[in-house]
């Protein structure tokens, strides 16, 4: 996997204790030397000084870390201001996004689509930042079709973006399927798979049928049979997980993409497993 890179997503945590914890999770993960960290925005600025002071502490700490971003419901001086204090501090790399406003601001906020935040910072801050946007191989829950929501993507490059991070998934052939198409858009900038290792069933299916996630009949079948077993859940998660980015990176994905939900353990086993180092 020498030419691939990885990195390594946090959310950013609201109290000093869970701020301590993340300063731990960012230390054991840094040996697998990941290209960088991102840390989540809450759409409507409700993360900002969050997001904002992980993003300072992780770069201090000697690693690159990229903010995630959405303009949700801020004002554009709001935003300008954040991504000057960014600039100002060395920063690199933007995950640029529309966002999904937090239940109760849905209101009055007016969502910008990320096409249109990636040409906003273009415009104030040229090549200041590299910029990552989300893509979906199994389509974003409110894509008009599939074709529709490749064409918005192609947008987003057009506008500016360098690469793209997918939303995750467990079924490899939806994403090369997707590259195929977006080739054929006229897409040939590197999208990176989006990895969510397996841990916990519940949480898995919460979070999935949020964000319009596909887990397959077969996984979810072993998982619910294994009931509150947690250890056989987090074997078989592994060896899920591991065969998907094993499959993925031979295939000719460009790197992974964590979403490692704060947690060590299930990050580190799938480096481990695929030769990352340490
Ligand atoms: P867009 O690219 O703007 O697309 C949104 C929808 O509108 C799609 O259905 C698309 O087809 C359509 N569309 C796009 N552009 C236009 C346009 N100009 N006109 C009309 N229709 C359009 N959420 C958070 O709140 N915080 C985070 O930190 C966060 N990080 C994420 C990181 C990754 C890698 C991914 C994959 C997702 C992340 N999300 C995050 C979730 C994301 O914000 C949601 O999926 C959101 O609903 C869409 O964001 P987007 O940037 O993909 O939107």
């Amino acid at each position: 996997m020498n030419n691939k890179q990885i990195s390594f997503e946090f959310f950013p945590p609201k109290t000093p204790e869970g701020r301590e914890k993340l300063h731990e999770t960012h230390r054991q993960l840094a040996k697998f030397q990941p290209e960088f960290f991102s840390v989540t925005y809450g759409a409507g600025g409700s993360t900002r000084e969050f997001t904002r002071d992980i993003v300072f502490d992780i770069q201090n700490a000697g690693s690159c870390a990229a903010p995630h971003l959405s303009i949700g419901g801020d004002s554009k001086d709001a935003v300008l201001e954040l991504l000057e204090s960014y600039q100002d501090n060395g920063i690199k790399r933007l995950v640029t996004l529309r966002g999904d406003l937090p239940s109760g601001m849905g209101g009055a906020a007016q969502l910008v689509y990320a096409n249109e935040l990636v040409a906003f910072i273009k415009e104030h801050f040229g090549d200041t930042f590299e910029l990552l946007v989300a893509s979906y191989p199994e389509i974003h829950p409110e894509a008009e079709s599939y074709e529709k929501d490749i064409y918005w993507l192609g947008e987003k490059f057009k506008a500016g973006a360098n690469r793209a991070i997918t939303q995750y998934f467990y079924n490899a052939d939806s994403y090369f399927y997707f590259i195929d198409q977006c080739h054929k858009a006229g897409i040939d900038k590197p999208i990176i798979p989006g990895i969510m290792p397996i841990t916990n069933y519940q949480n898995l299916v919460r979070f999935s049928d949020s964000c319009g996630a596909d887990i397959p009949r077969w996984i979810r079948q072993r998982l619910q049979q294994y009931g509150n077993d947690v250890e056989s859940i987090k074997a078989f998660g592994l060896e899920v997980v591991t065969n998907l980015c094993e499959k993925l990176l031979e295939n000719g994905a460009p790197g992974l993409h964590f979403y490692t939900m704060n947690q060590v353990e299930a990050n580190a086993a799938l480096c481990r497993n695929l030769n990352l180092g340490t």
